[in-house]
Formats: C-alpha cells, structure tokens, sequence
C-alpha cells in the first residue's frame, strides 16, 4: 500500500478549521519541530518525553477534529527529522518507518480492531518485543559484506556512519551461513548499555563535559561521532529488529523465522521476543516487563507488538510514518516536568557541600519525587536552571530523580540564579575545595560537623556496613545533633559502640515532616516540636531502643569489610573492603601496609592507597579504630580454618538474576568467605555462572562461552561440598 493510499484512510471531508484550532496547530507544530531538532539533530532534548508525547496526542486530536489541518508538512505526517549537515546523506533502499503509539489498553484493542476490518481476519498470531530505547540505524549487505550504515534521519535519507557502525562489536563485517541474500537491508536499534551510560556519564563530568540526558541520546551521541574512534571506545550494542530490501535467498514466512536467520547470519537478535496467539497474550507481556522493566542491561521505553505473518504485515501496509501492523505499547514516562521551587545545600559524609532542587512534588516512575541532587555548582550552572523554572526531571537508572533541565521557553522573568554559599550550612565553617580543579566544595570541618558525622553514623549503620536495624536517619540524627540543653551521645563515631540504655533514656529528638523534612511546630510551645526518641510515654525503654543495642552488639561480628566500609574512608566501597580485607585479614595489617603493598591489591590504584594511608594518619580517626577495638568489635577475619573451608580458592563466579536464598551480598560473601572470587563480567576465565530468575545478558554470554552454569540448586551443592560435586548438577552448554 502506498503513502497516499495511507493518508487517505483516515481522512474525512471536513469544515475549514477555525483559527483558534489553526493557531494552535502551528504552535505546536513549532513545538515539536523544535523539539525534534534538538532531539535527532543535537542529541540534545529540551523536554521531555512525556511532554513531547502530549504535544504530538494534542496536535493529532487537533487533526481528527479538523481534517484539514493535516497537511503533509505536519509533524503527524513526518518520521524522525532532517539530517545533520556534518555527515554525508543516503538514500534509504526503503523507507525506514517510526512506530505508532498505544498508551493503554484501548489503543491496543483499536489497532486489533482496525487491523482486523482491513483485513477481514485474525491478524495475530503476534511477535512482542522490548522496545530499546536506543536509535535505529540500517545495514546494507551485499554479497554478505557490510557496505553501508546509515540513521533513519527522515526515513528517506539518513546520515552514513558506516566507519563508526563498524567499530560495534555486536555488529557483523560479513554474513555466516551458506544461503545469504544477494542484497540485504537491516534494521535495527544502537543502544548504550545503562551501566555503560552511566560509566560514560561518569567519565564525561570528570572531565568537566556535559553529560548525557539518557541512554538513547548518549547512544546516538556517540555513534554520530565525526571521528569514529570516539564511538570506538564507547560500548555501544545492538539488536535487529526488522528488514528493509531482500533480495536472493529464501525469504521468511514470520517475523520470528525472520530473526533465526538474522541470528545464523551472525546478527545480534534478542532472546526476550515471544509469539503469543492472542492480544490477551499481549496484554500479560506487556504488564510482565511493566513489572521488570529494568531487568534487561538496556533501558526500554516499552513493547512493540508486531503481526508475526509477514503476509499479514504486507496485506497491512503502512501510513505515510508507520506500519499498520506494528505497534509500541509505551509505558508511563519517566522524564516528567515539574516546577523548581528551591536550590539548598546539603553537607555529606565527606564533607562535600551538594546543591539540591526542591521541586513541587511528582509522580515519577512510580513514586512521588521532591528533590534531586544537582551534584556541585558547577553542575547547576551547566544545566542552566534557574530557582522558579520548569524543569524536566527523570529517573536515572530505576532509582535516582534527576533534573535534565529547564523549559527555557517557559520562563517568565521571575526565576533567580542560586548562589553556591560560603559557609557550611550546619557548622559555619568556611567552605574549601580540597585541591585546585575540584568540582566539589567542602565543609573541611569534618571531626566535628554535625552534618557529616550524622551522615557518617547513617551510613556507618547501613546495610553495606554494620547492617543495623533501628539505627536509620532519624535516629542518627537524634544520636549526633546538639538539642540544648542536651549534648549528643555520639560526638565522633568512636563513640558508637559505647551507648547504653541509660545513655539513650534521654535523647530527644525534633520531629520533622517526613516530606519536607523541616520541623514541626509544638502548639503549646510555639517551637519546634520534641519527643524522647527511645523511651515510651512512661518513660521505659521502646521496643527500637533495645533493638539498636542488640544490633549494636551483633555488629561487632561483622566481618572485617564491612568495619573498614563503616569507617568511612573515601573510595573504600563494599567491593575494594572486600578486596583489602581478603588480602589482608585484620585492620592492624591495613594500617601498617604501606602505599605500594595497598596499591598491589586488585582495584586499588595509587590515589586509593594514598587516601588509606592519610586516613589511618590522622588521630582521631586512630581513636575510633581503637575505641570499636576496646568495646569489642572484631578487627580481623578468621585466618582460614583449614583448607576444607577454602573449597572454592581459584575459582571465579559471576552471579546474575535473582536467587531465592541469597541477596546479591549473601551469595557474594558465600563465595569469597571460601576463597573463591566474584566479578562482574563474564569471560573465558569465569569458573561457573549462578544464575537466579531472570538473568540477563551474562547468562547468555556463559551460554555462548560454554562456561557451566548451576541453578540455585548447584550453587548450595557447591557451596557445601565444593565443586567436584556441583560440576555435574552444571549445565554446560555446548557440551
Ligand atoms: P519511537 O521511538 O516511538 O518508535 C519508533 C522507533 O522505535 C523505531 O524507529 C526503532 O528505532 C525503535 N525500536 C526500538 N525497539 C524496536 C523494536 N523492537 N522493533 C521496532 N522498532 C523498535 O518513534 P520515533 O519516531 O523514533 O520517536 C518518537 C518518540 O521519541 C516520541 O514519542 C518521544 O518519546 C521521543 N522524542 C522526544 C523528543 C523530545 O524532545 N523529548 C523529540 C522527539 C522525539
């Protein structure tokens, strides 16, 4: 079916619109070509999503409403935009389409419907499938050689990145297999991995360059590269999706034969595809990756739902943008706009001044947001807001709120630029940069600041620390603020594991509203409002303060990472304790290792060492290492008891999915508690992957490693008896 053909289904004779409805339609046409420009072109959105979903549902009502608005230069009629004049055009082979969208289960059942009217029968069974957030860009073939790559740019002509699209790994230089087609085009989506996003975001701000918005922009940022060895060092991926020209070799009958072959060519094709028969099918995958939406390394931002016949996707056709045959399901946004309605400061565990925004309250990816960090000053100022903007916020990852930036264009002159403050805002020291160059501005009062030593007993209690239950935020505060008349118990950390009930009798503690954080008014006084933190009314001990000591004393048998993680000494996360404690076995010997033996241990560099040293150098960090020492809490691991209980020395694991008896933590301690060592990233050298409920691509590289693989199963053989006898339980693929 041709374009014309397309439009015309949908078009109904009509009254000329009136000018309101015009004027609104040209508004927001400029909206969304704008938007686009900044979007495609310049990799660099100034809405969001969301927001640009709702110009172009306002935009196409507009249409429906008045036909004759619906011009062929409208944005509802175009794909994608005009190209980048920095790259060399070409013309697609075929039209390379955008997907029509269903924002809940009615459109859904429209598409259904409207299909099945086109075509007068059943169009399932379907294909569904995740739709990466990333961009598409077409191979051609020929003769089973990569000739061309190309973005989708207007459908029409796209950009030619063949040198940088051949830098991905992912994608092959020549088909495998006997039967090839003699000329073959095919689609797929580049996508930035989200730990590769954020790694590469990390290393952007680094080096003092603007990070990316989100995956997909920092995806086509980095594959719209002039210089193809930028793209080379970012680790890009790709899955195919589809097929444009084909020509010579058998042609598939479904879209899921489509993808065999397009995996015996040597294409990258996802594993997490199904073909269901019904929409009711439809409707349970769509609500299962709604639920597991972050199980896969990429960021989605829905499912596409293709007619799996290829004979019924060609009965369909398409409109002048997109295939009748397909559509994306798209889940709730995660980019939102909100209103910045403050900038403050807070002060960490380090001491680092952190600007904040206060934004009217929410709903993002499922949960209610008011702040996000804004990181340093410098960071405020790149994203250009302003205290009173719009601005557009989204979630990083699954879990951490973060303004994109402002609406500038919605702007209306009242909005103010934050100052950074001079003085810290909990201890009035004056603020410092620790050495010229630093991004981040310190309180250097760091013994003393009752800003970081809450911050240091809140993470010191942590669940990557001592793990203590009852010893949260409000509590840590109460144990370390000056209330007058009262004095804290706790004034450094050394004095952690000295409370006692008595000590803990009288805390009282300011009450704050749990949304804003700021203090209740006391009716009766006028003041802020104060309750004893952990006595009940009649003054007996609460249930949570006998808890906290109980804890308190568990914790001083936790093994030795997690004392050297509660210490706060900078850089020394979970995974470099582990290190340092394995190789070292008691604080004592940390302390007196020198830089080199400390830079010696796996993923500690020089900087770490120095920062080691310096901290044991300092005196009243000394202190807190000999009072938890004199109040009980164990500074060294057992030495190996025996070589029965180093079952598992020499050998590396990965773990990935979800296991039912172990958190990531458990299952990680399990193994290096037997001398056995975990990483992240599955190689030749990788012993056994374990693998839980829904792993990811780590499974799929052990498959393609034949690396064994044990079951939750196989991992409690092996961790009681050791792997001679887990070998067996182990699938081995390719065996
Ligand atoms: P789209 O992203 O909604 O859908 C089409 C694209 O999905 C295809 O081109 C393909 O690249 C991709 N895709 C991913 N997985 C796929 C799969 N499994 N099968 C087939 N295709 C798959 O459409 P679009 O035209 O690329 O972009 C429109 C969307 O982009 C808007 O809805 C909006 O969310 C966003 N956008 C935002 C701005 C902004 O300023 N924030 C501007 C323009 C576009």
């Amino acid at each position: 079916m041709n374009e014309a053909e397309g439009t015309a289904v949908e078009v109904t004779p009509a009254e000329a619109a009136p000018s309101a409805a015009r004027e609104r339609h040209a508004e927001l046409a400029e909206l969304i070509e704008d938007a686009n420009w900044r979007y495609y072109v310049l990799d660099s959105p100034s809405v969001s999503d969301a927001e640009y979903d709702r110009w172009m549902g306002e935009i196409r009502a507009l249409e429906e409403e008045h036909p004759d608005l619906r011009t062929p230069d409208s944005p509802t009629q175009k794909v994608g935009a005009p190209i980048s004049t920095e790259f060399t055009a070409v013309t697609h082979l075929q039209r390379m389409e955008s997907l029509d969208n269903a924002f809940d289960d009615e459109d859904l059942v429209g598409w259904e419907a409207r299909a099945q009217r086109l075509i007068e029968a059943d169009p399932g069974p379907y294909l569904c499938e995740l739709k990466i957030d990333g961009l598409a860009v077409a191979l051609v073939y020929e003769k089973g050689r990569l000739v061309r790559a190309a973005t989708r740019g207007d459908g029409r002509t796209g950009e030619d990145i063949t040198p940088n699209v051949r830098t991905l790994r992912d994608v092959p230089d020549r088909l495998t297999g006997d039967d090839t087609p003699d000329l073959l085009e095919v689609r797929g989506e580049v996508f930035l991995p989200v730990e590769g996003f954020e790694r590469l975001n990390e290393q952007l701000m680094d080096a003092g360059k603007a990070p990316f918005a989100n995956p997909r922009n920092s995806a086509a940022g980095s594959l719209r590269q002039k210089d193809p060895r930028v793209t080379a060092q970012r680790p890009l991926r790709m899955i195919v999706h589809g097929v444009g020209k084909w020509e010579g070799a058998r042609r598939p009958e479904t879209q899921s034969e489509m993808y065999e072959l397009l995996g015996s060519y040597g294409f990258p094709v996802s594993d997490r595809y199904r073909v269901v028969p019904t929409l009711d099918d439809v409707r349970a995958f769509v609500a299962h990756y709604a639920e597991h939406r972050h199980d896969p390394e990429y960021e989605i931002d829905g499912v596409v739902v293709k007619a799996n016949r290829i004979a019924v996707q060609r009965q369909l056709g398409s409109t002048s943008r997109a295939p009748r045959w397909a559509i994306a399901f798209k889940y709730p946004p995660q980019e939102v706009t909100t209103e910045l309605l403050d900038i403050q400061v807070g002060v960490g565990r380090t001491g680092r001044v952190t600007p904040y925004a206060v934004m009217k309250p929410v709903v993002v990816s499922g949960s209610t947001v008011e702040r996000a960090t804004l990181h340093n000053a410098s960071e405020v100022e790149r994203k250009g807001v302003l205290i009173g903007d719009t601005v557009v916020l989204r979630k990083a990852g699954d879990v951490i709120p973060e303004i994109v930036g402002p609406v500038a264009y919605l702007r209306d002159g009242t909005e103010r630029a934050f100052t950074m403050p001079t003085h810290c805002p909990e201890c009035r020291t004056e603020l410092a940069y620790e050495r010229e160059g630093d991004a981040d501005l310190r309180c250097p009062n760091a013994r003393a600041c009752p800003a970081q030593l809450r911050e240091r007993i809140f993470f010191a209690a942590g669940r990557n620390a001592f793990d203590i239950e009852g010893l949260g935020y409000v509590a840590a505060t109460a144990l370390t603020q000056p209330l007058p008349p009262q004095e804290p118990p706790v004034r450094t950390e050394a004095d952690l594991f000295d409370l006692t009930m008595d000590r803990l009798l009288p805390i009282r503690s300011v009450v704050r509203d749990p949304d804003t954080g700021l203090p209740r008014t006391d009716p009766k006084t006028g003041g802020p409002k104060v309750v004893s933190l952990f006595a009940n009314l009649s003054g007996e001990p609460s249930k949570n303060a006998q808890m906290m000591l109980e804890e308190l004393e568990k914790a001083k048998t936790q093994p030795l990472w997690r004392v050297l993680v509660a210490l706060s000494i900078r850089h020394i996360g979970p995974p470099t304790a582990r290190a340092l404690a394995e190789e070292f076995r008691s604080l004592d010997a940390i302390a007196s290792a020198s830089e080199e033996e400390l830079a010696a241990v796996e993923g500690i560099g020089p900087r770490v060492a120095a920062t080691i040293r310096e901290w044991f150098e300092v005196d009243w960090h000394r202190e807190i290492v000999d009072r938890w020492r004199a109040a009980g809490v164990r500074m060294a691991d057992e030495a190996p008891a025996g070589l029965e209980v180093r079952t598992l020395e020499g050998l590396t694991f990965v773990v990935t999915g979800t296991l039912t008896d172990f958190s990531r933590d458990e299952a990680s301690e399990a193994i290096t508690g037997r001398g056995g060592k975990v990483t992240s990233a599955v190689s030749k050298k990788t012993g056994f992957v374990v693998v839980g409920d829904n792993p990811g691509s780590k499974y799929d590289k052990a498959v393609k490693l034949g690396i064994p693989i044990l079951n939750e199963e196989g991992f409690h053989v092996l961790l009681e008896k050791g792997p001679d006898a887990a070998r067996p339980l182990a699938a081995t693929p390719g065996e």
